[in-house]
Protein backbone atom coordinates (compact mmCIF):
# COMPACT_ATOMS: atom_id res chain seq x y z
CA UNK A 1 0.00 0.00 0.00
CA UNK A 2 1.34 3.49 -1.34
CA UNK A 3 0.98 6.29 2.03
CA UNK A 4 2.40 9.51 2.09
CA UNK A 5 4.97 10.52 5.29
CA UNK A 6 7.08 13.79 6.59
CA UNK A 7 10.52 13.32 7.68
CA UNK A 8 12.71 15.93 8.54
CA UNK A 9 14.23 17.23 5.69
CA UNK A 10 17.21 19.44 7.58
CA UNK A 11 18.05 20.66 11.42
CA UNK A 12 17.24 24.81 11.64
CA UNK A 13 20.39 24.39 13.59
CA UNK A 14 20.25 25.28 17.32
CA UNK A 15 19.87 29.43 16.99
CA UNK A 16 17.78 29.02 14.41
CA UNK A 17 13.83 29.58 13.31
CA UNK A 18 11.94 26.56 12.14
CA UNK A 19 10.47 26.58 8.52
CA UNK A 20 7.92 24.69 6.65
CA UNK A 21 10.94 23.31 4.72
CA UNK A 22 12.88 21.69 7.41
CA UNK A 23 9.92 18.81 6.76
CA UNK A 24 9.70 16.88 3.61
CA UNK A 25 6.66 14.91 2.18
CA UNK A 26 7.29 11.68 0.40
CA UNK A 27 5.45 8.42 -0.54
CA UNK A 28 6.48 5.30 1.24
CA UNK A 29 4.85 1.74 0.91
CA UNK A 30 3.27 0.27 3.68
CA UNK A 31 3.66 -3.64 4.69
CA UNK A 32 0.76 -5.82 3.23
CA UNK A 33 0.55 -7.84 6.55
CA UNK A 34 -0.35 -6.66 10.08
CA UNK A 35 1.69 -9.25 12.64
CA UNK A 36 0.27 -10.36 16.11
CA UNK A 37 0.09 -7.89 18.71
CA UNK A 38 0.00 -4.91 15.34
CA UNK A 39 -2.79 -2.76 14.37
CA UNK A 40 -3.00 -0.84 10.89
CA UNK A 41 -4.20 2.29 11.49
CA UNK A 42 -5.49 5.23 9.62
CA UNK A 43 -4.35 9.05 10.45
CA UNK A 44 -6.81 11.36 11.02
CA UNK A 45 -5.36 13.99 13.19
CA UNK A 46 -1.75 14.57 14.32
CA UNK A 47 -0.73 17.63 16.98
CA UNK A 48 2.14 20.30 15.86
CA UNK A 49 3.74 21.43 19.29
CA UNK A 50 6.06 23.58 20.68
CA UNK A 51 8.29 20.90 22.17
CA UNK A 52 8.86 19.21 18.63
CA UNK A 53 11.66 22.44 18.33
CA UNK A 54 13.92 20.64 20.65
CA UNK A 55 13.28 17.24 18.55
CA UNK A 56 14.61 19.20 15.54
CA UNK A 57 18.18 19.89 17.11
CA UNK A 58 21.04 16.75 17.31
CA UNK A 59 20.72 16.92 21.03
CA UNK A 60 16.97 18.19 22.46
CA UNK A 61 18.74 19.35 25.59
CA UNK A 62 16.69 16.80 27.78
CA UNK A 63 16.22 13.24 28.37
CA UNK A 64 12.75 12.56 27.80
CA UNK A 65 12.92 13.95 24.46
CA UNK A 66 14.47 11.91 21.63
CA UNK A 67 15.96 14.29 18.64
CA UNK A 68 13.76 13.60 14.95
CA UNK A 69 16.44 12.08 12.12
CA UNK A 70 17.33 13.37 9.53
CA UNK A 71 15.30 11.89 6.67
CA UNK A 72 13.08 10.15 9.01
CA UNK A 73 9.41 10.58 9.36
CA UNK A 74 8.79 12.26 12.38
CA UNK A 75 5.88 11.52 14.92
CA UNK A 76 4.26 13.58 17.94
CA UNK A 77 0.33 13.34 19.47
CA UNK A 78 -1.84 11.55 17.26
CA UNK A 79 -5.18 10.11 16.90
CA UNK A 80 -6.54 7.53 14.22
CA UNK A 81 -9.00 4.79 13.37
CA UNK A 82 -7.76 1.12 13.49
CA UNK A 83 -8.09 -0.91 10.27
CA UNK A 84 -7.41 -4.01 10.85
CA UNK A 85 -6.27 -5.50 14.29
CA UNK A 86 -4.31 -8.53 15.48
CA UNK A 87 -4.37 -6.93 18.83
CA UNK A 88 -6.30 -8.96 21.73
CA UNK A 89 -7.66 -5.72 22.43
CA UNK A 90 -8.17 -3.73 19.85
CA UNK A 91 -10.70 -3.99 17.04
CA UNK A 92 -11.57 -2.31 13.80
CA UNK A 93 -13.01 1.02 14.01
CA UNK A 94 -11.94 1.76 17.39
CA UNK A 95 -10.48 5.33 17.55
CA UNK A 96 -7.07 4.98 19.19
CA UNK A 97 -3.78 7.97 19.93
CA UNK A 98 -0.45 7.79 20.83
CA UNK A 99 1.74 10.61 21.71
CA UNK A 100 4.52 8.90 19.11
CA UNK A 101 1.95 8.61 16.33
CA UNK A 102 4.65 8.86 12.85
CA UNK A 103 3.32 11.93 10.76
CA UNK A 104 2.15 9.89 7.98
CA UNK A 105 -1.13 8.84 6.54
CA UNK A 106 -1.44 5.00 8.19
CA UNK A 107 0.97 3.21 9.50
CA UNK A 108 1.24 -0.73 11.57
CA UNK A 109 1.74 0.33 15.34
CA UNK A 110 2.08 -2.01 18.21
CA UNK A 111 -1.36 -2.19 19.62
CA UNK A 112 0.13 -1.68 23.24
CA UNK A 113 1.21 1.74 22.58
CA UNK A 114 -1.87 3.03 21.93
CA UNK A 115 -4.45 4.32 24.39
CA UNK A 116 -8.28 3.40 23.09
CA UNK A 117 -10.58 6.63 23.33
CA UNK A 118 -14.55 7.07 23.66
CA UNK A 119 -15.16 9.25 21.46
CA UNK A 120 -18.81 10.29 23.28
CA UNK A 121 -16.70 11.66 26.05
CA UNK A 122 -16.13 15.18 23.82
CA UNK A 123 -19.58 14.62 21.92
CA UNK A 124 -17.51 13.27 18.87
CA UNK A 125 -14.97 15.74 18.74
CA UNK A 126 -11.89 13.69 18.27
CA UNK A 127 -9.62 15.94 17.88
CA UNK A 128 -9.85 17.37 21.30
CA UNK A 129 -8.63 14.18 22.49
CA UNK A 130 -4.68 16.08 21.34
CA UNK A 131 -6.06 19.48 22.97
CA UNK A 132 -8.56 20.37 25.89
CA UNK A 133 -9.63 16.70 27.09
CA UNK A 134 -5.41 15.77 25.19
CA UNK A 135 -1.61 16.56 26.47
CA UNK A 136 -2.43 20.21 26.71
CA UNK A 137 -5.97 20.26 28.82
CA UNK A 138 -4.19 18.12 31.46
CA UNK A 139 -0.60 20.35 31.33
CA UNK A 140 -2.82 22.85 32.48
CA UNK A 141 -4.64 21.86 34.93
CA UNK A 142 -2.04 19.65 36.28
CA UNK A 143 0.04 21.91 36.47
CA UNK A 144 -2.43 24.06 38.44
CA UNK A 145 -3.31 21.85 40.65
CA UNK A 146 0.46 19.95 41.23
CA UNK A 147 2.27 23.80 41.35
CA UNK A 148 -0.11 26.72 41.55
CA UNK A 149 -1.20 26.36 45.05
CA UNK A 150 -4.74 27.55 44.52
CA UNK A 151 -7.35 27.11 47.09
CA UNK A 152 -10.49 28.09 46.63
CA UNK A 153 -11.86 31.35 48.59
CA UNK A 154 -7.96 32.77 49.13
CA UNK A 155 -8.77 36.12 46.67
CA UNK A 156 -5.62 34.68 44.59
CA UNK A 157 -5.20 36.56 40.92
CA UNK A 158 -3.23 34.72 38.06
CA UNK A 159 -1.42 35.48 35.42
CA UNK A 160 -0.80 33.46 32.39
CA UNK A 161 1.98 34.52 29.86
CA UNK A 162 1.50 32.60 26.09
CA UNK A 163 -2.34 32.99 27.74
CA UNK A 164 -3.64 32.88 23.65
CA UNK A 165 -1.81 29.69 22.99
CA UNK A 166 -3.41 25.68 23.56
CA UNK A 167 -1.91 25.45 26.97
CA UNK A 168 -2.41 29.01 27.84
CA UNK A 169 -6.23 29.77 26.91
CA UNK A 170 -7.09 26.51 29.20
CA UNK A 171 -4.85 27.38 32.12
CA UNK A 172 -6.74 30.65 32.50
CA UNK A 173 -9.81 29.21 32.73
CA UNK A 174 -8.89 26.81 34.84
CA UNK A 175 -7.42 28.95 37.30
CA UNK A 176 -10.81 30.64 37.41
CA UNK A 177 -12.47 26.86 37.98
CA UNK A 178 -10.13 26.03 40.46
CA UNK A 179 -11.02 29.07 42.71
CA UNK A 180 -8.24 31.75 41.48
CA UNK A 181 -10.64 35.21 42.08
CA UNK A 182 -8.59 37.11 38.78
CA UNK A 183 -7.04 35.93 35.86
CA UNK A 184 -5.07 38.15 33.72
CA UNK A 185 -3.68 36.88 30.30
CA UNK A 186 -0.47 38.11 27.94
CA UNK A 187 -0.88 37.43 24.39
CA UNK A 188 0.91 38.76 20.89
CA UNK A 189 -2.45 40.35 19.52
CA UNK A 190 -5.56 42.48 19.97
CA UNK A 191 -7.76 39.86 18.78
CA UNK A 192 -6.34 37.52 21.18
CA UNK A 193 -6.63 39.74 23.98
CA UNK A 194 -10.10 40.21 23.16
CA UNK A 195 -11.08 36.63 22.61
CA UNK A 196 -9.35 35.73 25.84
CA UNK A 197 -11.87 38.26 27.71
CA UNK A 198 -15.04 37.93 25.96
CA UNK A 199 -15.53 34.12 25.06
CA UNK A 200 -12.74 32.68 27.95
CA UNK A 201 -13.64 34.35 31.06
CA UNK A 202 -10.44 36.30 31.06
CA UNK A 203 -10.94 39.62 33.74
CA UNK A 204 -8.05 41.03 31.49
CA UNK A 205 -5.68 40.31 28.70
CA UNK A 206 -2.13 42.50 27.70
CA UNK A 207 -0.80 42.89 24.27
CA UNK A 208 2.68 42.40 25.18
CA UNK A 209 3.56 43.43 21.64
CA UNK A 210 1.51 47.09 22.62
CA UNK A 211 2.73 49.07 25.52
CA UNK A 212 4.38 48.78 29.03
CA UNK A 213 3.03 45.67 29.85
CA UNK A 214 4.76 46.55 33.19
CA UNK A 215 2.55 49.17 33.97
CA UNK A 216 -0.32 47.45 32.08
CA UNK A 217 -0.08 44.68 34.88
CA UNK A 218 0.38 46.75 38.00
CA UNK A 219 -3.28 48.50 37.12
CA UNK A 220 -4.53 45.06 35.91
CA UNK A 221 -3.28 43.26 39.11
CA UNK A 222 -3.70 45.92 41.74
CA UNK A 223 -3.01 43.32 44.89
CA UNK A 224 0.00 41.80 43.48
CA UNK A 225 0.14 38.31 41.39
CA UNK A 226 -0.12 35.15 43.28
CA UNK A 227 -0.03 32.50 40.77
CA UNK A 228 2.35 32.83 37.77
CA UNK A 229 1.24 30.25 34.42
CA UNK A 230 4.10 30.54 32.56
CA UNK A 231 4.55 29.31 28.73
CA UNK A 232 6.83 32.00 27.65
CA UNK A 233 10.02 32.90 29.82
CA UNK A 234 12.04 35.67 29.14
CA UNK A 235 11.07 39.41 29.37
CA UNK A 236 7.66 38.53 30.00
CA UNK A 237 8.51 36.38 32.91
CA UNK A 238 10.96 38.31 34.23
CA UNK A 239 8.09 41.56 34.27
CA UNK A 240 5.45 39.59 36.11
CA UNK A 241 7.78 37.73 38.40
CA UNK A 242 8.86 41.60 39.41
CA UNK A 243 4.90 41.66 40.32
CA UNK A 244 4.49 38.70 42.68
CA UNK A 245 3.59 38.65 46.04
CA UNK A 246 5.34 37.04 49.23
CA UNK A 247 5.24 33.27 49.12
CA UNK A 248 3.62 33.26 45.19
CA UNK A 249 3.99 30.58 42.91
CA UNK A 250 5.15 29.70 39.39
CA UNK A 251 4.07 27.15 37.32
CA UNK A 252 6.90 26.86 35.56
CA UNK A 253 5.08 24.93 32.35
CA UNK A 254 7.35 26.31 29.55
CA UNK A 255 9.72 28.90 27.80
CA UNK A 256 8.38 29.23 23.95
CA UNK A 257 10.30 32.33 23.66
CA UNK A 258 14.02 30.47 24.21
CA UNK A 259 13.37 27.61 22.38
CA UNK A 260 15.07 28.92 19.36
CA UNK A 261 18.14 29.99 21.51
CA UNK A 262 21.08 27.63 23.23
CA UNK A 263 20.38 28.02 26.69
CA UNK A 264 19.76 25.33 28.96
CA UNK A 265 15.95 24.39 30.10
CA UNK A 266 14.61 25.88 32.27
CA UNK A 267 16.58 28.44 31.47
CA UNK A 268 18.06 30.30 34.48
CA UNK A 269 16.38 33.58 35.15
CA UNK A 270 18.48 37.16 35.25
CA UNK A 271 20.34 37.87 38.18
CA UNK A 272 17.62 40.61 39.38
CA UNK A 273 15.05 38.26 38.91
CA UNK A 274 16.63 35.43 40.71
CA UNK A 275 17.08 37.81 43.30
CA UNK A 276 13.22 38.74 43.45
CA UNK A 277 12.44 34.96 43.51
CA UNK A 278 14.62 34.19 46.39
CA UNK A 279 13.54 36.97 48.52
CA UNK A 280 10.25 36.54 48.23
CA UNK A 281 10.42 32.73 48.44
CA UNK A 282 8.29 32.11 44.91
CA UNK A 283 8.76 28.86 43.85
CA UNK A 284 9.78 27.87 40.52
CA UNK A 285 9.83 24.46 40.33
CA UNK A 286 10.06 22.66 37.23
CA UNK A 287 6.52 20.52 36.10
CA UNK A 288 6.96 17.47 33.52
CA UNK A 289 2.97 16.81 32.73
CA UNK A 290 4.44 13.35 31.86
CA UNK A 291 5.39 12.67 35.20
CA UNK A 292 1.99 12.99 36.62
CA UNK A 293 0.26 9.65 34.20
CA UNK A 294 -1.21 8.28 37.33
CA UNK A 295 -3.73 11.39 37.36
CA UNK A 296 -4.68 11.22 33.44
CA UNK A 297 -7.43 9.28 33.71
CA UNK A 298 -9.84 11.22 36.60
CA UNK A 299 -8.32 14.42 35.01
CA UNK A 300 -9.76 14.14 31.62
CA UNK A 301 -13.19 12.38 33.00
CA UNK A 302 -13.03 16.22 34.68
CA UNK A 303 -11.77 18.21 31.41
CA UNK A 304 -14.67 16.40 29.34
CA UNK A 305 -16.82 17.34 31.97
CA UNK A 306 -16.33 20.93 31.64
CA UNK A 307 -16.26 21.03 28.11
CA UNK A 308 -19.71 19.32 28.03
CA UNK A 309 -20.91 21.66 30.56
CA UNK A 310 -19.50 24.47 28.52
CA UNK A 311 -17.54 25.93 31.38
CA UNK A 312 -14.26 25.44 29.38
CA UNK A 313 -13.86 26.44 25.81
CA UNK A 314 -11.52 25.12 23.36
CA UNK A 315 -10.56 26.74 20.13
CA UNK A 316 -8.65 24.76 17.66
CA UNK A 317 -7.10 25.82 14.23
CA UNK A 318 -7.86 22.86 12.13
CA UNK A 319 -5.62 22.64 9.24
CA UNK A 320 -6.10 20.18 6.61
CA UNK A 321 -3.22 17.44 4.97
CA UNK A 322 -0.20 16.23 6.00
CA UNK A 323 1.45 17.90 3.34
CA UNK A 324 0.75 21.35 5.16
CA UNK A 325 2.10 19.88 8.55
CA UNK A 326 5.34 22.01 8.41
CA UNK A 327 3.10 24.99 7.35
CA UNK A 328 1.08 24.55 10.88
CA UNK A 329 4.33 23.79 12.74
CA UNK A 330 6.02 26.96 11.49
CA UNK A 331 3.03 28.78 12.25
CA UNK A 332 2.07 28.06 16.01
CA UNK A 333 5.81 28.94 16.19
CA UNK A 334 5.27 32.21 15.09
CA UNK A 335 2.69 32.63 17.59
CA UNK A 336 -0.21 30.87 15.43
CA UNK A 337 -3.81 31.40 15.91
CA UNK A 338 -5.79 31.33 19.42
CA UNK A 339 -5.49 27.66 21.24
CA UNK A 340 -4.54 24.52 19.94
CA UNK A 341 -3.20 23.86 16.58
CA UNK A 342 -3.98 20.51 14.66
CA UNK A 343 -3.49 18.79 11.30
CA UNK A 344 -6.39 16.87 9.88
CA UNK A 345 -5.64 13.84 7.59
CA UNK A 346 -8.43 12.78 5.36
CA UNK A 347 -6.83 10.77 2.78
P1 LIG B 1 1.10 27.24 21.64
O1 LIG B 1 -0.28 26.80 21.42
O2 LIG B 1 2.02 27.38 20.48
O3 LIG B 1 1.06 28.59 22.43
C1 LIG B 1 2.17 29.33 22.73
C2 LIG B 1 1.74 30.78 22.81
O4 LIG B 1 2.87 31.57 23.17
C3 LIG B 1 1.21 31.33 21.49
O5 LIG B 1 -0.13 31.68 21.68
C4 LIG B 1 2.11 32.51 21.15
O6 LIG B 1 1.29 33.54 20.65
C5 LIG B 1 2.90 32.76 22.41
N1 LIG B 1 4.31 33.02 22.05
C6 LIG B 1 5.05 32.43 21.09
N2 LIG B 1 6.30 32.93 21.08
C7 LIG B 1 6.33 33.87 22.04
C8 LIG B 1 7.34 34.76 22.52
N3 LIG B 1 8.57 34.77 22.00
N4 LIG B 1 7.02 35.61 23.54
C9 LIG B 1 5.79 35.60 24.06
N5 LIG B 1 4.78 34.79 23.64
C10 LIG B 1 5.06 33.94 22.65
O7 LIG B 1 1.85 26.24 22.64
P2 LIG B 1 1.24 25.37 23.83
O8 LIG B 1 0.98 24.00 23.33
O9 LIG B 1 0.18 26.13 24.49
O10 LIG B 1 2.49 25.29 24.78
C11 LIG B 1 2.78 26.38 25.63
C12 LIG B 1 4.02 26.07 26.44
O11 LIG B 1 3.77 24.94 27.27
C13 LIG B 1 5.22 25.74 25.60
O12 LIG B 1 6.34 26.37 26.13
C14 LIG B 1 5.32 24.23 25.73
O13 LIG B 1 6.62 23.77 25.54
C15 LIG B 1 4.82 24.04 27.14
N6 LIG B 1 4.33 22.70 27.48
C16 LIG B 1 4.81 22.17 28.62
C17 LIG B 1 4.36 20.94 29.05
C18 LIG B 1 4.88 20.40 30.34
O14 LIG B 1 4.68 19.26 30.66
N7 LIG B 1 5.54 21.24 31.11
C19 LIG B 1 3.43 20.22 28.29
C20 LIG B 1 2.95 20.81 27.11
C21 LIG B 1 3.41 22.06 26.72
P3 LIG B 1 1.42 35.14 20.83
O15 LIG B 1 2.89 35.46 20.81
O16 LIG B 1 0.70 35.70 19.64
O17 LIG B 1 0.76 35.45 22.12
Amino acid sequence: MIIQRVVLNSRPGKNGVPVAGNFRLEQTTLADTVQAGQVHVKTLYLSVDPYMRCRMNEDTGSDYLRPWQLSEVADGGGIGVVEESQHHNLAKGDFVTSFTWPWQTAAILNGDSLQKLEPQLVNGHLSYFLGAAGITGLTALLGIREKGHVAAGANQTMVVSGAAGACGSLAGQIGRLEGCSRVVGIAGTDEKCSILVQEMGFDAAINYKKGDVAKQLRELCPGGVDVYFDNVGGDISDTVISQMNQNSHIILCGQISQYNKDVPYPPPLPPDTEKIQKERNITRERFLVLNYMDKQEASVLQLCQWIKEGKLKARETVVEGLANIGAAFQSMMNGGNIGKQIVSISK
